[in-house]
């Protein structure tokens, strides 16, 4: 298998898809807002040149703040309509104290876990109401409604496939993956303590070499375990950004695209980082298909709005398509594997904005 997955082409495909995302979601006319966290001219600047660039190439998009973690420490993910969702927002105020124990207890961590998103699945009513304990499943038994809370990201190790790595690639990945488990331990201790958790996710792997380390969100955790609720129960579900350390209170990139393929579009996305970010190893087939064809869809959509624009801009990204079909495969043959190509570009770490800018960029 040739190895060709460097850091432009990571980029740049990361690039394509996320525009492909903004093209789709103008042509489906829903709005799409990307959010900005520490808003420094900087940061908004970056903001509104992608913003410029995509309105030159027909595609609307906002940009502008995050709610504050302190206002909306939770991300949500479902099909409720607008006024319900107001209510089980309202509503979650039932489960503050079950969150504000969890962020007491990770501020106690030493350190404090950083980038920790607690997935949850709750259960509402069509007026989204929260609803907990049990139920009647309308066939004469019960449904237990209580939340169901599925910790932080969880990590495992993996051979990459389309990257080499140097020997200096090789201490920086093994440096963040001892960081990410820790942070992710400390958090899963942090929401033991009087929560039901489910599954346990305290992670002791050593890192292995020549290996890429991957991080499944809380979302997708709980999304990937769907509890299908009996007829007339929606899902909610949460992402809660834990402690003082987790600031982004908005969906990464492939967190939304996975939450798009499943129906449930995110709340709220960020342009930061989804470092690692990778599907958890137990989707149904259907599951894993959408989120497949969305993955491609993206990357098609992408293209075509792009290539026009890009051969002015940045040779890597104008030959992508051309360079992953002649080290690899024929024509017709590569679009099943940008998927997963798509994961592994996400091992090269950085921001979605300066992957982006860094493509686009003359
Ligand atoms: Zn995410």
């Amino acid at each position: 298998m040739p190895v060709f997955l460097n850091k432009d082409i990571a980029d740049a495909l990361c690039t394509v898809i996320t525009l492909g995302y903004a093209y789709q979601r103008h042509a489906n006319g829903r709005p799409l807002t990307f959010e900005y966290t520490a808003a420094t001219p900087a940061e908004i600047n970056e903001h509104r040149l992608l913003q410029d660039f995509l309105g030159r190439h027909g595609v609307n998009i906002n940009v502008g703040p995050a709610a504050s973690q302190d206002y909306m420490p939770y991300i949500l993910g479902s099909d409720l309509p607008q006024n319900s969702l107001n209510t089980f927002i309202n509503g979650l105020t039932q489960w503050s104290v079950q969150i504000n124990n969890m962020f007491l207890a990770a501020n106690a961590q030493n350190p404090p876990p950083r980038g920790a998103y607690i997935g949850v699945q709750f259960f509402a009513d069509a007026n989204g109401n929260m609803l907990r304990g049990n139920i009647a499943n309308g066939q004469g038994g019960n449904f237990n409604a209580d939340p169901l809370v599925y910790g932080p990201s969880a990590l495992s190790l993996h051979k990459p496939i389309y990257r080499m790595i140097t020997l200096l690639e090789e201490q920086g990945i093994g440096i963040a993956y001892y960081n990410a488990r820790m942070s992710t331990n400390n958090a899963a201790r942090a929401i033991a303590n009087g929560l039901q958790v489910q599954p346990s996710t305290n992670f002791d792997t050593n890192y292995q070499e020549d290996h890429i380390f991957g991080s499944s969100h809380g979302m997708i955790r709980a999304m990937v375990n769907n509890v299908t609720p009996p007829p007339g129960i929606h899902s909610v579900f949460a992402e809660i950004a834990l402690g003082g350390n987790t600031q982004k209170v908005s969906s990464c990139v492939p967190c939304a695209i996975f939450m798009e393929s499943f129906g449930k579009p995110a709340s709220s996305i960020h342009l930061g980082r989804g470092d690692n970010w990778r599907i958890p190893d137990n989707p149904t087939n259907g599951m894993l298909t959408n989120w497949q064809n969305v993955i491609v869809g993206c990357y098609v959509s992408g293209l075509a709005i792009c290539n026009p624009a890009i051969a002015a801009y940045h040779a890597t990204l104008d030959n992508i398509a051309a360079m992953i079909i002649a080290q690899h495969h024929a024509v017709g043959d590569i679009l099943p594997e940008i998927p997963y190509l798509f994961l592994e570009a996400l091992t090269f770490e950085d921001s979605f904005i300066n992957r982006i800018l860094r493509t686009l960029r003359p």
